[in-house]
C-alpha cells in the first residue's frame, strides 16, 4: 500500500461575542481577545492507492494555517510511502528539521496530526481498532472525567459539577489561578465545589502554569488542595519549570500532573529523571501522533508514573484518538473528556458535530469503547465545509 494524497484542513469557528479567559493565561485581559477569538483546528487527511483514507487532527492553539502549511510541505516525504512504515516516516519527518530547533511546537504538531492519520489507515487496512494496534485493551472500560469547571462564578460552576454528578461523573476538574496573587479566592472556591461534589467524589484541579516562577505560591496552594482531599495538582507552573516541578513534589503529598505543553519523549526525558512528576499528560496530538505517545508512555512506566492524557480544546478527532491509547495503555489512569467549551453560550462545533466519537456505553464514568476500524470515526463532511478555511 502506498500513500497518493496528503490534505491539511483547517477549521475555524468565530466567537459569536468575546468572551473573558475561561482558564488561566498569563496577561488574560490583553490576550483573550487572541487565544480565545475561535474554535480551531487543523485535520491532516491521508489516501492511499487501496482507497483507504485516513484521518488526524494537529493541535492548534494559535495560527492553525501555519500548522496546515507545514504539513503540506511535509507531502512530498510521505507521498508513495507505505502507511505501515510508521517508524521510519516518524524519523523522517522528525529528521525533517530537528536539528534547525523545530523539535517542539507548531512542527511537531503537524507531525502528530500526520502520524494519527496513518494509524487510522493501517487499523482500516488490518479492518481493526487502533487500540488493538497499540498493543490491544489492557481494560474493558477506561476511567473518564468531566473536563472542565471553568472561571464562571460559583453558581455557574456548582449547576455544572451538578449536572457532571447527574451524568454519573464520579471524577471531575476544576480551573483555578484566574488571579494567581488572588489564591485564597481559588482556595474557597474548590472548598464549596467539595461541599457540593461530597467526599466521594475525585476532584482534580488545573491551575495551567498560573503561579508561573512562583513556586512559593504554588506550594502553599498545593498544600491548601491536598487538605481538601484533590486528586491531582495540575500544571502550577511554567511548562519547563523541571526543578521547580521537582521541588513542588518534594514538599507536598498531592499527585503532580502536568505535560500537556510538552513535546516528544526528549522533551519529557528531564521530568522523568528529576523525579518531577506523579502523573504524565501528553496529548498525542501535539507530543508526535501514536508513535511518539507510547514511547513517553514506556518511558513514564519505567519511573512509574501514571499516564493520563489530555485533550483539552481539541476537536473530537484528538479525544478519539486518546481513547484509543488510554485503552491499551497499561499505566493509563484516567481519560479527560471534555463536558465543556471555552463559551458558556456558544458550543463548539469541532467538539460535539465534528463526529461521533468511538464510545459503546458511557456508564458511572467509565467510558467502554467501540471496536470499528482505525479510530472508529467518520468526519461529518458538513461541518468540515462549513467552518473549512483558506
Ligand atoms: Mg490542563
Amino acid at each position: 500500500m502506498k500513500i497518493t494524497n496528503v490534505e491539511a484542513i483547517t477549521l475555524v469557528v468565530p466567537m459569536e461575542r468575546p468572551i473573558k479567559a475561561p482558564i488561566s493565561i498569563p496577561h488574560a485581559d490583553e490576550l483573550a481577545g487572541v487565544v480565545f477569538k475561535e474554535y480551531r483546528t487543523t485535520l491532516v487527511r491521508i489516501t492511499t492507492d487501496e482507497d483507504l483514507v485516513g484521518v488526524g487532527e494537529s493541535m492548534v492553539r494559535l495560527a492553525p494555517t501555519a500548522t496546515r502549511d507545514i504539513v503540506e510541505y511535509l507531502k512530498p516525504i510521505l507521498i508513495g510511502k507505505d502507511p505501515f512504515d510508521i517508524e521510519r516516516i516518524w524519523d523522517l519527518l522528525y529528521g525533517a528539521m530537528m536539528n534547525r530547533g523545530h523539535y517542539k511546537g507548531f512542527f511537531i504538531e503537524a507531525v502528530s496530526g500526520i502520524d494519527v492519520a496513518l494509524w487510522d489507515i493501517m487499523g482500516k487496512a488490518l479492518n481493526m481498532p487502533v487500540y488493538k494496534l497499540l498493543g490491544g485493551k489492557t481494560k474493558e472500560k477506561i476511567w473518564t472525567y468531566a473536563s472542565s469547571l471553568r472561571f464562571r462564578g460559583l453558581d455557574v460552576l456548582k449547576a455544572d459539577a451538578q449536572r457532571y454528578l447527574d451524568m454519573g461523573y464520579n471524577a471531575m476538574k476544576i480551573k483555578i489561578g484566574q488571579n494567581p496573587m488572588d489564591y485564597r479566592k481559588d482556595i474557597e472556591v474548590v472548598s464549596q465545589l467539595r461541599k457540593v461534589v461530597g467526599d466521594d467524589v475525585v476532584l482534580m484541579v488545573d491551575a495551567n502554569c498560573a503561579y508561573g516562577e512562583d513556586v512559593k505560591t504554588a506550594l502553599e496552594v498545593g498544600k491548601a488542595m491536598e487538605d481538601l482531599g484533590i486528586f491531582w495538582f495540575e500544571e502550577p507552573l511554567s511548562p519547563d519549570n523541571v526543578e521547580g516541578y521537582a521541588y513542588l513534589r518534594k514538599q507536598m503529598n498531592i499527585r503532580l500532573a502536568a505535560g500537556e505543553a510538552e513535546f516528544t519523549r526528549f522533551g519529557f526525558r528531564p521530568f522523568f529523571v528529576r523525579g518531577a512528576l506523579d502523573i504524565v499528560q501528553p496529548n498525542l496530538c501535539r507530543t508526535g501522533g501514536f508513535t511518539e505517545a507510547k514511547k513517553i508512555a514506556a518511558m513514564a512506566s519505567a519511573f512509574h508514573v501514571a499516564y493520563a492524557p489530555h485533550t483539552g480544546s481539541s476537536s473530537a478527532i484528538a479525544m478519539a484518538a486518546a481513547m484509543h491509547l488510554a485503552v491499551a495503555l497499561p499505566n493509563f489512569l484516567i481519560y479527560e473528556h471534555m463536558e465543556s467549551d471555552w463559551s458558556k453560550d456558544q458550543k463548539n462545533p469541532l467538539r460535539w458535530d465534528l463526529t461521533e466519537l468511538p464510545i459503546k456505553s458511557f456508564k458511572d464514568s467509565y467510558i467502554e469503547l467501540d471496536d470499528k476500524p482505525g479510530l472508529g470515526i467518520e468526519l461529518n463532511e458538513e461541518i468540515v465545509n462549513k467552518y473549512r478555511v483558506g
